[in-house]
């Protein structure tokens, strides 16, 4: 018995130590370097949405990666660093990374009465609070999720959910009327625009950074599938309407955001 105990010892060890890998995605086009600083030679660009290996380094807000088999650095002002998903960024290759969303039918949604359907790519990308207690688990926000659903057909009458896609402080993205439907969320926008919703309030707190991280990456990954133009406006909901929406402490982090 002791050889096949120490044995199996080991095999959890080495499972324990394999670590996910890590990528740099990112939020605009960005130009990876030779060196920390703009004063290095442009090694190529990493395009919105794509995702490379992080090496690990942070250096004055630089971030080392692995650019197509070369050392490379980018500033981190411009990529979201985030578990890579298959096999991306593994050799050195580019990919693109797009959170995983959770579907209608996971989070029990209702049918629509009705769709429409939205003209792609939209020009504007608008971020949304729904003003409610948060969530930090995938089953907490599906429950969120469907209890805005009810208040938005039921209590406002409209056909569906209001918003194309939730983001839960559990980092996940929840799809509501998703990339090609238009949406109720920014009046006078609806047919020009996406609206993305995080579950909470934040007017007082920001959401946390799994939350943050998830919802530009799920931008850029609109912009690098073409249902949001590249060179898109970014705003909140505030800017296009009197509302407190998406409350003063969000807000005041997406300003800073790439195409605000
Ligand atoms: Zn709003």
């Amino acid at each position: 018995m002791a050889p096949i105990l120490v044995f199996v010892a080991f095999l959890a060890t080495a499972v324990t130590e394999v670590r996910a890998a890590q990528c740099a995605c990112a939020t605009g086009n960005v130009n990876v370097r030779s060196g920390v600083g703009t004063r290095y030679s442009i090694l190529g660009v990493l395009r919105v949405g794509r995702c490379t290996s992080f090496e690990g380094d942070r250096r004055y807000g630089w971030v080392r990666v692995n650019f197509k088999g070369r050392n490379g650095w980018i500033s981190g002002r411009y990529v979201n660093i985030q578990t890579c998903s298959g096999s991306s960024g593994t050799s050195g290759s580019t990919s693109s990374v797009c959170p995983r969303i959770t579907s209608r039918s996971e989070w029990g949604a209702s049918p629509p009465r009705s769709t429409s359907k939205l003209n792609r790519p939209v020009k504007y990308a608008f971020i949304h609070h729904g003003a409610s207690a948060p969530c930090f688990s995938q089953s907490s926000c599906s429950a969120m999720v469907r209890r805005y659903q009810n208040q938005h057909m039921n209590r406002n009458g409209w056909s569906d959910i209001g918003y194309n896609f939730l983001i839960g402080e559990d980092g996940n993205v929840y799809e509501g009327r998703g990339w090609d439907r238009r949406g109720a969320h920014t009046r006078g926008y609806n047919s020009v625009g996406l609206g993305f919703c995080f579950i909470g309030n934040f007017m007082k707190r920001a959401p946390n950074s799994a939350a943050l991280n998830t919802a530009k990456a799920l931008i850029a990954c609109g912009v690098s599938m073409g249902k949001i133009q590249s060179n898109y406006i970014l705003r909140g909901h505030r800017d296009m309407g009197s509302t407190d929406c998406p409350g003063t402490a969000l807000y005041n982090i997406i300003r800073r955001w790439p195409n605000y």
